[in-house]
């Protein structure tokens, strides 16, 4: 099984997981017909089905465009199905969709919010929860649920890439430094962004591993890290809704 990222909009990320075996290819997300289209065709590829992770325009727009030029079944959350595109199928966290998609809770951003793990890919699609250096905003959950939800992902083996919905990760970096990162780490991945830009290679799918090393969010329990947050000694929640607001701030 294969993953292709692709490029939409001005910083989004879709995905195509692929089966070589028996050729089924699923998507995550839809935020814009053309280049997931052309992708398809370039690799003459059949869409079989659309995985939504949540409801946000910029993730969902294309799936009329999409589902009219190939016919593809679409799936998302059953909590959030009143403002999702028509569903074919609705599913709920600790499903096992097609392909082996486990479907995780994935609650902070919005409250709907889901995340897709392939274990045989040893992939996490996090879209807004979970990304490149740091984690989404929260439009409607609180920092205890997207606490929670970055606590579960943890979880996961080391070696899982994390392939988040967007191209936040040079600032995401930037603000990253301020809470006492991995020093080697850092200083990788300040070398490595600004060829990936220049490449016009994508940002995304970096490992747990990795993020355990520079995402500030991984990161609460360590008290490096609740004191660059102005809150030594604080529990790793507080220090957790701290930087996120600082985030918002920043
Ligand atoms: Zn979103």
């Amino acid at each position: 099984m294969t993953i292709e990222i692709i490029r939409c909009l001005q910083d989004n990320y879709a995905y195509l997981v692929h089966d070589a075996a028996t050729g089924d290819t699923t998507l995550i997300d839809a935020p814009e017909a053309a280049p997931i289209l052309a992708r398809l065709a370039e690799r003459g590829w059949r869409l079989a089905r659309i995985y939504i992770t949540h409801h946000h325009n910029d993730h969902i727009d294309a799936v009329p465009e999409i589902v009219a030029a190939t016919g593809a079944k679409v799936w998302g959350a059953k909590a959030d199905a009143h403002r999702l595109p028509p569903l074919d199928h609705a599913f709920a966290p600790g499903d096992t969709l097609p392909g082996g998609a486990e479907v995780l809770d994935a609650p902070g951003h919005t409250l709907g919010h889901v995340a897709f793990h392939y274990p045989a890919l040893k992939a996490l699609f996090s879209a807004d929860s979970l990304m490149t250096h740091g984690c989404g905003r929260l439009f409607e959950g609180t920092a205890e649920q997207m606490f929670a939800t970055i606590a579960r992902f943890n979880a996961l083996p080391a070696e899982t890439r994390v392939l988040s919905g967007h191209d936040y990760a040079r600032a995401n970096l930037a603000f990253a430094a301020r809470y006492a990162p991995d020093a080697s780490a850092l200083a990788v991945r300040q070398a490595d962004l600004p060829r990936l830009a220049q490449e016009a290679l994508p940002t995304t799918g970096t490992t747990l591993e990795s993020e355990r090393l520079l995402n500030p969010y991984l990161r609460c329990h360590l008290p490096e890290v609740a004191a660059a947050a102005g809150l030594a000694g604080a529990d790793p929640l507080s220090v957790f809704t701290a930087i996120r607001r600082q985030k918002d701030n920043a």
